[in-house]
């Protein structure tokens, strides 16, 4: 038998999550953002699943390469732009749209001889002074643009930095945005505008425009802390499923796994579970982290091993050598996972590790 951890992809949920945020933007065509190999899930797979977005968002010029090469004619954006002037020639002839987010990368395409003009995203920094224009910038870089040779259309687009956070939200980010759609060269309505990530999708339709950019919501995760993708009426994508290959009884006072880390109050049984940090599964996760076993809610024990962990089997007596676990996914949310672990649903997804089987459903 081969080792039994698996990584199931179904993708009538991206298809069904791509629908929730349809409903939620209604007014918004859908850039899905499947850059970082379709969060965790394999680019050309999820592509698939969300083949009825109206865009696609990613990093590099090669991902896009195999989108097309697979046959995709949807608009295609690139989140970080071109990183050199090399990359320009084959950004037109795949017809991408890149992001510019630096007044350099502007200049340089202005000087590029191009078979074409591309449709471009300008970048905005409105507060999360990551990538983008200062406000102050935008109208002179805009003008210069304009009159560019290389330039067809431009989309204005921005970031939000919390709007995850209730407290924060995107009011002053978009704020700033809306003043400098006012600058000169701007002009109210002149442009299409992108600014929301799932968060801002589902929480502020005011931040809606005309290209919404889901990510983790397409994967059925939650961008918000106090909630599951479940609450949010969205599917996991992933399911990360095993089977125990070891179950033993271990006396009070044994302990184990590595240093020793949990020491048993009484008799218990304790099964092995055939996943590790190798895998993706978050070492920082420590004993009471929430794990199925026969589909019953129980914990991890001790410190995670690189091709293994330990599973509390208290609430599952009948388990045995081969009984299904979920580590995440279909009846436990990775959120749940990720907390425990002191990190989110995007780190744990896209962390997992190419030796993990992926089956489609
Ligand atoms: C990754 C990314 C998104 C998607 O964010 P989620 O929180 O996953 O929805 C949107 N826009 C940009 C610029 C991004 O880099």
């Amino acid at each position: 038998m081969t080792r039994p951890l698996t990584a199931r992809i179904d993708l009538a949920a991206l298809a069904h999550n791509l629908g929730v945020a349809r409903a939620a933007a209604p007014r918004s065509r859908i850039l899905a953002v499947i850059k970082a190999n379709g969060y965790g899930h394999g680019l050309l797979r999820v592509a698939r699943g969300l083949r009825g977005a109206d865009g696609f968002a990613v990093l590099s010029v090669d991902e896009a390469a195999q989108l097309r090469g697979a046959g995709y004619s949807h608009p295609i954006v690139l989140l970080e732009g071109f990183f050199h002037l090399d990359e320009l020639a084959e950004i037109a002839r795949l017809r991408l749209r890149p992001v510019i987010h630096r007044a350099d990368q502007a200049e340089i395409l202005a000087r590029a001889h191009l078979e074409h003009r591309l449709d471009i995203l300008l970048k905005i920094d409105t507060g999360m002074h990551r990538l983008g224009l200062p406000p102050a910038r935008v109208a002179a870089v805009l003008a210069s643009l304009r009159t560019s040779p290389n330039v067809g259309g431009i989309t204005l687009m921005s970031h939000f930095a919390c709007a995850d956070e209730p407290s924060i939200g995107v009011a002053d980010q978009l704020a700033v945005f809306q003043s400098c759609l006012l600058c000169p060269s701007g002009g109210e309505g002149a442009y299409p505008v992108s600014l929301a990530n799932s968060a801002a999708l589902l929480r502020y339709p005011e931040s809606h425009g005309d290209w919404v950019r889901p990510g983790i919501m397409l994967y059925g995760a939650s961008p918000f802390a106090e909630q599951t993708g479940a609450d949010l009426g969205l599917l996991p994508v992933m399911t990360l499923e095993s089977r125990l290959i070891a179950v033993r009884r271990i006396r009070k006072g044994e302990a184990v796994g590595y240093g020793a880390h949990f020491v048993a109050e009484r008799d218990m049984n304790v099964g092995v579970v055939a996943c590790g940090y190798a895998d993706g599964y978050p070492r920082h996760a420590g004993t009471g982290t929430p794990i199925l076993v026969e589909g019953r809610l129980t914990r991890t024990l001790g410190r995670v091993s690189m091709d293994m962990l330990g599973v509390d089997l208290e609430p599952v007596p009948h388990a045995h050598v081969g009984s299904p676990v979920t580590l995440w996914g279909a009846g436990l949310p990775v959120e749940h996972v990720a907390v425990q672990a002191g990190t989110i649903a995007y780190e744990l997804l896209t962390a997992l590790a190419p030796r993990v089987r992926v089956e489609e459903i």
